[in-house]
Order: C-alpha cells, then sequence, then structure tokens
C-alpha cells in the first residue's frame, strides 16, 4: 500500500513527489503523459529554464525522482478513485486496451490530484491543430516572442479585451475577429475603438499556414494574413476523479482547495492549473505557480501523515 498516490506527472505532481520522497514516503506517481504546454516547443517565464523545453523540465524532473527509492513512476491513467483517508482504491490503465496495468487497483492512505486541464479552442476548422505553435492562448507565455508581428486575436465578450492587450504590448496592426456577431461589453468596445484595433465579425471558415504565414478565411470568401494568433479558449480538467471523489468543485469546474492544498475530502489533496481558492476565481495557470502549489500542498500533506502516526494524539 502506497502513502500517496499523485495523479498527473505535470509539474504539480512531480514537484509534490519530489517534496513526499524526500520525506522517504511511499509514493506512485502515474502520468498519462500529456501536460497542457505540451503542442509548445519552448516554455517561457520559468526562471532558470526560460525559453527551454517543456518536455525536458519534465524529464529532468522524473529523473531526479529516481534517486529517491520511495517513489514509483508510472505511465498510465487513473480511471477512478473512492475510499477514505487511510484506504483509498483507485484503478488503472496503461493507456492500451488489455494492457499490463488494465484494471489493475492498487491502495494509498492519501491521495494527490495534480491532472491539470486540457483547453477547448473554438470549433474552427485548423485551429486546434495550431495550438501553442502559432494559436497561443497567453501573451505572458507567448507575447515577447510575437512582438512586432502582424496579430489576429479571435475572441468575443469579454475575452476580446485580450486584443487590446496584446495592441498595447506588442503590436501595431492587431485586428479582432470575433467570429459572429461582436457582443462584448460596452467598456471593452471603447476600449478597442480608442486603441484603433479593428473588428471583423465575419464568422471564420478555417486557419491554413503556420507560424509567421498564417491565413485566416472567412464565411465571405475574404481571406486575412497573420504573423500569429492569440485565441484564449475555455479549459476543462482532465479528470472526473474528483467528482467520484465527492470533492466540492468551483464553477469553472476545477477543484476548491484551500491554503494547504486540501480539498473538500479528507485524505484529498489537490495542486496545480486544476485547484484553486475560492477566493481566487481567475487564478493565474503558469508553470511555476502550478510547481509551487505541488510542493505547498506535498509539505502539508507531509505534516497531516506525520500527525497520523504518532503514538499520542496531539489533539
Ligand atoms: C500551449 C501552452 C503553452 C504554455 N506555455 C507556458 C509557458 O511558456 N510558461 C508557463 O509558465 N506556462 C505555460 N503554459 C501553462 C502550463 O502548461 C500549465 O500551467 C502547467 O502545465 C500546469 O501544470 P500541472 O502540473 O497542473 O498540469 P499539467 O502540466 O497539465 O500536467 C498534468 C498531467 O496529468 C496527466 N493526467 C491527466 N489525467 C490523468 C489521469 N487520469 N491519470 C494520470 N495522469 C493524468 C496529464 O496527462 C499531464 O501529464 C502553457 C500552456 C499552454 C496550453
Amino acid at each position: 500500500m502506497y502513502e500517496v498516490i499523485v495523479v498527473g506527472g505535470g509539474p504539480a505532481g512531480l514537484s509534490a513527489a519530489l517534496v513526499l520522497g524526500r520525506q522517504r514516503r511511499r509514493v506512485l506517481v502515474v502520468d498519462a503523459g500529456r501536460p497542457r504546454n505540451a503542442p509548445a516547443a519552448e516554455m517561457h517565464m520559468y526562471l532558470g529554464r526560460d525559453g527551454g523545453s517543456p518536455a525536458r523540465l519534465l524529464a529532468d524532473g522524473r529523473a531526479e525522482l529516481a534517486a529517491y527509492p520511495t517513489v514509483e513512476f508510472r505511465q498510465g491513467r487513473v480511471t477512478s478513485a473512492e475510499g477514505e483517508p487511510g484506504r483509498f482504491t483507485v484503478t488503472l490503465t496503461d493507456g492500451e486496451t488489455g494492457g499490463e496495468a488494465d484494471g489493475e487497483r492498487v491502495e494509498t492512505s492519501r491521495l494527490m490530484l495534480t491532472s491539470g486541464l486540457t483547453d477547448q479552442p473554438a470549433d474552427v476548422p485548423g485551429l486546434a491543430e495550431r495550438w501553442g505553435r502559432s494559436v497561443f492562448h497567453c501573451p505572458f507565455c507567448h507575447g515577447y516572442e510575437t512582438n512586432g508581428k502582424v496579430l489576429a486575436v479571435i475572441g468575443n465578450g469579454p475575452d476580446a479585451m485580450l486584443a487590446a492587450y496584446v495592441a498595447d504590448r506588442y503590436s501595431d496592426d492587431v485586428v479582432l475577429c470575433t467570429n459572429g456577431p461582436a457582443a462584448m461589453p460596452e467598456p471593452v468596445a471603447a476600449v478597442l475603438k480608442a486603441r484603433g484595433v479593428p473588428v471583423k465579425e465575419t464568422p471564420l471558415t478555417g486557419v491554413d499556414g503556420d507560424l509567421d504565414a498564417l491565413i485566416l478565411r472567412f464565411a465571405d470568401g475574404t481571406t486575412l494574413a497573420r504573423e500569429a494568433v492569440y485565441h484564449r479558449a475555455p479549459t476543462r480538467p482532465n479528470t472526473g476523479l474528483a467528482v467520484q471523489l465527492g470533492c466540492e468543485l468551483l464553477p469553472d469546474g476545477c477543484v476548491e482547495v484551500d491554503e494547504y492544498g486540501r480539498t473538500s475530502v479528507a485524505g484529498v489533496y489537490a495542486a496545480g492549473d486544476a485547484a484553486h481558492l475560492k477566493a481566487v476565481p481567475d487564478p493565474v495557470t503558469l508553470v511555476g505557480p502550478s510547481a509551487a502549489d505541488g510542493v505547498r500542498a506535498a509539505v502539508w500533506l507531509e505534516q497531516e501523515l506525520f500527525r497520523a502516526g504518532l503514538p499520542v494524539a496531539l489533539g
């Protein structure tokens, strides 16, 4: 029986495992191998690694974990979870039907959910395929590299403000494509007008080309050549495990945690993109904060395990 199973081996999960491994806890990390930034070749804003490969960061993290004999790493997916503090049971699959781990049940005293989010770009042919390569969700992650480029922002409603932001920071030539009738709040429309950002309402029919040579196609037959595109997509949690366990969710579908990384279910912690405080409805979802979340939650989880194992209750 493990002391902690960590579901997800991204920055949050591996960081949590590192903390717990150093405290000699028996830890299993199960990772499906699809971190949110997988499509991006470069990662920014992680000090000491700016511009480095996101995949390399995780590979190095896994190599560091290999030095701790009580930490086990398995490629695969947790498909279900149930139980109570002291005895949770999770079911694993290795992703291949009939694979070795298919249906295997593993027990653990505590759980750490770090399974992340998936972005869901608008249903415009070509948009999802270019995600993270020439269609970007975040000017903090990608903005500097698009400085001075000819840009489009695909967005409507409050998200249209992204066009004003990239026009302010990076480009004199930004077109907002609302992909249908513009429906942004009046103050946003006023800011865009003051900034001189043109708005194209014609529905999009597709995106072709690649970075520096993108073509946006519209329903009226017109096209727009752009060097890069921004599009803030909604996200969805990668797993329903928190729901199965009965954890309280927030309106955005993320798991509600407290300052210690505890969910509403005793013995279940959560960290990274897929968990946040209720008081912060629009949290920063980046590699650094996710790793820090994982560290923080694991430190408090360690305290819980220590107290639970004491020969005399502290009260
Ligand atoms: C295109 C793009 C570029 C980005 N660039 C940057 C950047 O430059 N700088 C930056 O700071 N941030 C960047 N981000 C944000 C960054 O990717 C996330 O904040 C970060 O990856 C979150 O870490 P995490 O550990 O919470 O989740 P993730 O990194 O998403 O890791 C979650 C892991 O859990 C696994 N998993 C999911 N379900 C299961 C399951 N049931 N069982 C087992 N494993 C499971 C997933 O496959 C994945 O490997 C970018 C995001 C995108 C979309």
